[in-house]
């Protein structure tokens, strides 16, 4: 299964995909920690990309699409994968959309979780400040600066995606508020599947 998770910075995106991820069977694609990885390593796409991640703007197409394209061509990623922080523009759907053609390929389902866009900032300073607490390292970009940066870089280059895919019948929105086990429970039936 070919899947797009859709929601913003502090949803719980990654949590779902790592449920999604046993369940199918696929692997999680996360651009985010493709790019933090090329960051860590200091690699010339690390290099560009490190200043924009860091202020919680976004990373330009063509280093993102090139990270994709040679992502999905992978082997353990030729039975399905689940997409998590992109597409994160309409450009970048279109560029997808375009990819998995070529390939022969196409998308079953986008799951968008549903947050309270003003319930997030409170969230994310809470897990911050517990991983803190427990002596865990954080992210470059989980400042309130910069949070705020990729909350409202999500309403606007993001939130347009939701109609682009319903648009193309490939849209599934589950309430994102609720407990993690309810999530993952709405994920799964959203697609037809039980936990
Ligand atoms: P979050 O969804 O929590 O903001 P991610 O781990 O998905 O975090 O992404 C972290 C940062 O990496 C983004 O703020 C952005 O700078 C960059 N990034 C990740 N995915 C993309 C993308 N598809 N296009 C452009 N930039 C991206």
């Amino acid at each position: 299964m070919r899947l797009i998770l859709l929601g913003p910075p502090g949803a719980g995106k990654g949590t779902q995909a790592v449920r999604l991820t046993e369940r199918l069977g696929v692997p999680q694609l996360s651009t985010g920690d493709m790019l933090r990885a090329a960051v860590a390593a200091s690699s010339p796409v690390g290099l560009q990309a490190q200043a924009m991640m860091e202020r919680g703007e976004l990373v330009s197409d063509e280093i993102v699409l090139s990270l994709v394209a040679a992502r999905i061509e992978q082997s353990d990623a030729q039975r399905g994968f689940v997409l998590d922080g992109f597409p994160r523009t309409v450009g970048q759907a279109v560029a997808l959309d375009t990819m998995l053609g070529e390939m022969g390929l196409a998308l079953d389902a986008v799951l968008e979780l549903q947050v309270d866009l003003n319930a997030l900032v409170a969230r994310m300073t809470g897990r911050v400040a517990e991983a803190r607490a427990r002596g865990e390292a954080t992210r470059a970009d989980d400042n309130p600066d910069a949070f705020r940066t990729r909350l409202e870089t999500y309403r606007e280059q993001t939130v347009p995606l939701s109609s682009y895919y319903a648009e193309r019948g490939l849209l599934r929105s589950v309430d994102g508020m609720l407990s993690v086990d309810r999530v993952a429970i709405d994920v799964m039936s959203s697609l037809g599947l039980k936990l």
